[in-house]
């Protein structure tokens, strides 16, 4: 960060014009400013020795389990361990169905297919590109035993009408936590909606680790404990196996990691909001681009739809703007699960969305500077 601070200066002084290089991401900025924090407590673990489920990870679940409004966090080795654990806690059955919105990162529905239960897709609300819980509803059968509302890019799904849902039908909500850790839905954190929910603390996301690490929250007592089963092969105590399980535990040196920063996560998470919302009165009058509606989001990705968006991202990428795209493909046309048999066409609104979005940079300590110039390109590119 310092090297590339000084050459941006040196190019400004010399040509305003200079195109600035902007990654899509670049965790730099927020471990330098804790980088003494972070390398006292690899001391403080190398020092205590207990590098697995050691005294740090106890610390951290009880951290993360109050800043999320619940009463237990179990860690977990990541994510995607995080959301199969959470299922199986459910006990679900071969032919019980679990609803997913058909717009998320993959591992939303590797998880219901890890477990053995079937992925049953929905599309996604056209404003928000959220999980819409009037199109879940077309979905729902007498096998349906969980929906997986997924608080994609940071914007909290709208839980009213999806717990209401869910209430009447008898299901059980899962959050998929994995990119809003801090939003709130009516002043009550995302992650705490759920019988239990599962985040991940991949590098990138609003609260990440320094490698893979994840966690289940939840208020129940029962599913607290086979939780911590599954995630230590079934054992709790050295050698005797109660249950089934897996190796999916969290290291003593990221939850040590993640207790440092997630004392600053709020304040990062206003700093995403203030990006975005410079982001979005910079094109709000371009007509060419959409913005979606994003109440309370911690804008884990800035996503947009966009005409022309290849071109857009091809432009973009000469001018040293580098873009993604949050997804290409909707799950139920990726290869991977060709068998559920779904077909182009089943899901209009999301295989639309996905030729037109696409994610801005924005990372923690982003300069204005930085943003106008991402917003002038998109612009010019239009013109
Ligand atoms: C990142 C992510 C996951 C999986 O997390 P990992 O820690 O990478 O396994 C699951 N769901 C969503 C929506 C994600 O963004």
């Amino acid at each position: 960060m310092l090297l590339s601070q000084s050459f941006r200066k040196t190019n400004h002084i010399f040509d305003k014009k200079y195109p600035l290089n902007i990654p899509f991401v670049s965790l730099k900025k927020q471990h330098n400013d804790i980088e003494k924090q972070l390398i006292s407590a690899l001391q403080d673990v190398l020092e205590n020795s207990s590098f697995i489920l050691g005294n740090e990870v106890d610390s951290f679940e009880k951290k993360y389990a109050t800043y999320s409004g619940t009463k237990y966090c179990i860690g977990i080795g990541n994510g995607t361990d995080a959301l199969k654990i959470s299922l199986r806690a459910l006990d679900l059955n071969k032919d019980d169905e679990v609803i997913l919105p058909v717009n998320s990162f993959i591992a939303t529905a590797m998880a219901v297919t890890a477990v053995g239960a079937k992925p049953v897709f929905s599309d996604i609300d056209e404003n928000t590109l959220n999980l819409s819980v009037t199109e879940a509803k077309k979905h729902l059968s007498k096998d349906t035993k969980v929906i997986v509302p997924v608080h994609l890019y940071g914007t909290p799904c709208s839980m009213d009408n999806l717990l209401e849902m869910a209430n009447n039908q008898n299901i059980h909500v899962v959050e998929d936590n994995a990119q809003a850790q801090g939003a709130t839905w009516n002043e009550k954190k995302t992650g705490s909606f759920g019988l239990v929910n599962a985040t991940s603390f991949y590098p990138t996301k609003n609260l990440g680790a320094l490698g893979d690490a994840g966690a289940i929250t939840t208020d129940s007592f029962d599913i607290y404990k086979k939780a911590c089963l599954l995630r230590n092969m079934g054992s709790s105590i050295k050698y005797l196996h109660e249950s089934d399980g897996y190796n999916s535990r969290l290291d003593s040196l990221q939850a040590a990691f993640l207790s440092i920063k997630i004392d600053y996560l709020d304040r990062w998470n206003e700093e995403r909001q203030k990006i975005a919302s410079r982001y979005k009165s910079n094109l709000l009058n371009c007509k060419h681009i959409r913005l979606p509606q994003q109440k309370n989001s911690v804008y884990h990705i800035l996503a947009l739809l966009a005409e022309d968006r290849n071109e857009l991202a091809a432009f973009l990428l000469k001018k040293n703007i580098q873009t993604l795209v949050h997804y290409p493909i909707p799950i139920h046309l990726q290869p991977a699960f060709k068998y559920l048999g779904y077909a182009k066409g089943d899901f209009p609104i999301a295989e639309q969305q996905a030729q037109e979005l696409i994610s801005l940079p924005l990372y923690i300590g982003m300069s204005n500077e930085e943003i106008d110039y991402v917003c002038e390109n998109v612009i010019k590119f239009y013109n």
